[in-house]
């Protein structure tokens, strides 16, 4: 016995669509605001560590141009102070000489030049002896005989050290040192301040980008709760006519719902007519077991003993049998009617001469009709149509022209080419068909007289499945009648060129070969 139904949802789903939108927005943005910042501070760093370096080797060379024109061996007291300080002293005739040229350059400080707290000047002689330091200059004296800017990170000193040689211009020789200190308090506190602000930002940046995931999330899985919860009314009652409420948004998840609600139309449409088909199918076999049913009670009570209600009851029998046959056959053919395209890709005939054949065959079998064939294809007119199809789809209006024709016994075929396709025609002379009724003759089972028609072995179903068929092949088929008149039936057709037409009967050919051989190997 088949298992009811269950969900295959899971009661608990482990990880919400909803949260892992939010958390991969969240780590997007994590990984984004990231890198930019490393790329940011990196800059930045960068930027201020050279202003850093330039201020330690701008002090540099403004000491080493006071100092260089010194003429004397060595550096002493009296001859780096004044030049540093800018303060006039009269060190005496040789100095004077020497300071004349430049002497109103130095009425300015070399420190007030500097003019920042964290950068810090020491000279020394050619023996390291200290000339000059402000006050808070604190690295050690070390020899340098090149100019040497370097970062220091040890943890008594952070900063920029800058160590260069005094070469005096007078004499070439070497007469001095001087180092600089940079504290570098304004970097570090810039920093400082720059990875404050971004963590702060940062934080409030994954706040807004996990609110914003948030309500993303909710908004884009609106329509997907919303279809959820459709299908389980749908899955909880099959014939709920509940629809996804449309969408204002023009978007894929719009055109889903626009989608998912016309899936589930034709769907409800299939179940209608599933359940329209079974119904009729039972209404049209009652009649005929009725009949059956009655025969046979007759038969039981006094068929047995009286020959003539036997045979009577048998013939009725066995006409009622035959009738239910066709109407078996013809139920078929309708289910059959919409699988053409699968059953018979390759499927192509010649309609100039399927017409030419059913038309004669008809003339052999209604003598006393005169069948009227205006036949304006000239040659082979192909068509991708089953030629079993073809034939039945003439057969069916051939014998409904025959059928309701009345006194005028004429039927006339045309059979034209148009900008569309090729066009047939089958008109009749006989009792027509109202409006009213043209619109659902191609409905099934319908008939516009029951009696008459079943009095003509008619099930209602020949012109549903010509509908059928005609359609599944990419078709059309209508009908203009009178009533007391007469009607015409009409089939659109498209037709296809002689080479395509060879080409699917080439590879029809090919696929019955392949079918043949692999018979014939599988039979050994
Ligand atoms: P049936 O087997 O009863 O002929 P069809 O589906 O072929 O079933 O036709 C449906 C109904 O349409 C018929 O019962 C008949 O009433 C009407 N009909 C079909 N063809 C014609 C026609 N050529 N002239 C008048 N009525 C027609």
């Amino acid at each position: 016995m088949a298992e009811p139904a269950q969900s295959t949802r899971p009661q608990r789903r482990r990880m919400p669509l909803g949260f892992k939108w939010t958390a991969l927005v969240a780590v997007g943005v994590f990984v984004t605001f990231a890198v930019l910042s490393l790329v940011l501070v990196t800059v930045m760093r960068q930027i201020l560590v050279t202003q850093e370096r330039n201020a330690v080797s701008d002090t540099i060379g403004a000491v080493e141009q006071r100092l260089s024109p010194v003429a004397a061996d060595n550096l002493t007291v009296a001859n780096v102070v004044p030049r540093i300080e800018g303060t006039t002293i009269d060190y005496g005739p040789a100095n004077a000489i020497e300071d004349t040229p430049s002497a109103s350059i130095f009425s300015d400080s070399v420190i007030q030049k500097i003019s920042r707290a964290d950068i810090s000047l020491a000279i020394f002689d050619k023996d390291g002896q200290t000339l000059f330091s402000s006050q808070h200059s604190d690295q050690p004296f070390q020899r340098s005989q090149t100019t040497k800017i370097e970062m220091i990170r040890s943890h008594d000193f952070n900063g920029t050290l800058g160590r260069a040689p005094i070469v005096s211009t007078v004499t070439g020789k070497m007469i001095g040192y001087v180092q600089v200190t940079n504290h570098m308090t304004d970097f570090f506190t810039t920093m400082r301040q720059v990875y404050e602000l971004i963590i702060a930002l940062f934080g409030v940046a994954l706040l807004a980008s996990m609110l914003i995931g948030f309500l993303m999330a909710r908004r884009f899985l609106k329509p997907i709760r919303l279809i959820t919860k459709t299908i389980d009314v749908v899955n909880e009652e099959p014939q709920s006519s509940i629809r996804i409420p449309v969408l204002r948004r023009n978007d894929e998840l719009g055109d889903l719902v626009i989608e998912f609600n016309q899936m589930l139309d034709r769907i409800q449409r299939f179940i209608d007519q599933q359940g329209e088909f079974v119904q009729d199918v039972s209404h049209e076999l009652r009649t005929p077991v009725a009949i059956l049913e009655g025969h046979l009670q007759l038969l039981n009570r006094w068929g047995k003993d009286d020959p003539e209600v036997l045979d009577e009851s048998l013939a009725a029998s066995l006409q009622e049998v035959t009738r239910m046959k066709s109407l078996i056959q013809e139920m078929l053919d309708l289910t059959r009617a919409d699988q053409v395209d699968v059953q018979f890709p390759n499927a192509v005939c010649d309609i100039n001469q399927t017409i030419n054949q059913v038309v004669n065959d008809f003339r052999m079998i209604h003598p006393d009709f005169v069948f009227t064939l205006d036949n304006d294809l000239k040659g082979e007119t192909w068509v991708r149509v089953y030629r079993n199809h073809l034939e039945q789809i003439l057969i069916i209006l051939l014998d409904n022209a025959f059928k309701y024709s009345t006194d005028r016994k004429e039927i006339h075929v045309s059979a034209a080419l148009n900008s569309d396709g090729v066009s047939l025609a089958v008109q009749d002379f006989g009792e027509g068909i109202s409006p009213k009724d043209s619109d659902r003759v191609f409905n099934r089972f319908y008939r516009v007289d029951k009696a008459r028609s079943r009095e003509k072995g008619g099930n209602g179903l020949g012109l549903s499945i010509a509908q059928q068929l005609v359609e599944s092949y990419h078709g059309q088929i209508s009908v203009d009648s009178a009533l007391g008149h007469g009607s015409v039936f009409r089939i659109d057709l498209p037709v296809i060129t002689e080479a395509t037409a060879a080409k699917l009967k080439a590879s029809e050919a090919t696929k019955q070969k392949t079918t043949t051989t692999d018979i014939h190997s599988e039979l050994g």
